[in-house]
């Protein structure tokens, strides 16, 4: 299969409990690449850009509120099977229900506060590279 790219962020739960080194490890033990990596803080306008798909849900609000409450990692990877590759290491959404050893049963806390962020198809892949790397200048 060929090589792929997919956007994983470190969530502010996991920068603020120092999980920054353990996940890029266990990303890296998994065969991952990594492409580009950044720190910075997502301001209100970025956080609703990123997740314009989730725009009316019940936990939109939450959402918003929770990625712009401190500094996050945005990682882009590169692997064959990439999106569904670090989907699978990332588990399920609710860390609760999150597999052993996935990144979300390690260090996520429940079904907001997940730890990471992971793109869940090549055209969500681009739309959020473009939304943090392209026309983001926050940092
Ligand atoms: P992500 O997009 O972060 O990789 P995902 O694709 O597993 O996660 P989505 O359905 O895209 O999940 O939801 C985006 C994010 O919104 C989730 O990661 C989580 O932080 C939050 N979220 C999703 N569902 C809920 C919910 N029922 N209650 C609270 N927060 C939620
Ligand atoms: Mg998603």
């Amino acid at each position: 299969m060929a090589s792929e790219q997919t956007l994983c962020l470190i969530k502010p739960d996991a920068v603020k409990a120092g999980n920054i080194g353990h996940i890029i490890t266990l990303i890296e033990n998994n065969d991952f690449t990594i492409r580009k990596l950044k720190m910075l803080e997502m301001n209100r306008e970025i956080a609703e850009k990123f997740y314009s798909v989730h725009k009316g849900k019940h936990f939109y609000e939450n959402l918003v509120e929770f990625m712009t409450s401190g500094p996050i990692v945005a990682i882009v990877l590169d692997r064959d099977n990439a999106i569904a590759g670090f989907r699978e290491l990332a588990g399920s959404t609710d860390s609760w229900k999150a597999a052993e050893g996935t990144i979300r049963h390690l260090y996520g806390t429940d079904n907001q506060e997940n730890a990471v962020h992971g793109s869940d198809s090549p055209e969500s892949f681009e739309y959020e590279h473009g939304v943090i790397f392209e026309s983001c200048n926050c940092h």
